[in-house]
């Protein structure tokens, strides 16, 4: 991932080849947890993991959460923003 400004200088993942955080082939799963691991001592996990389910990244791993982690955060985001949106109608 770039790291141009704001919370991104404080990442974990700072001079890591991004890859790591892209996993595919026969290592995928081992490269996950590899990632994983790296992003559960980030300081800025909460801002990486609002970014991703925000802009709907759709690939690697953001904030320390698989795919599927963020699919999951992003249904409930939008179910909330939407609830919202009618509660203040
Ligand atoms: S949570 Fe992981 S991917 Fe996100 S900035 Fe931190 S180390 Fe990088």
């Amino acid at each position: 991932m770039s790291h141009g400004t704001g919370w991104r200088q404080r990442a974990a993942c700072i001079g890591i080849d991004p890859r790591a955080f892209f996993p595919i082939g026969h290592h995928a799963r081992a490269q996950v947890n590899a990632a994983r691991r790296i992003c559960a001592a980030c300081p800025v996990r909460q801002q990486c993991a609002a970014f991703a389910i925000e802009t709907g990244e759709r690939n690697g791993i953001w904030g320390g959460m698989t795919q599927q982690q963020l699919r999951q955060r992003r249904r409930r985001f939008t179910s909330r923003a939407k609830t919202s949106t009618r509660a203040a109608s």
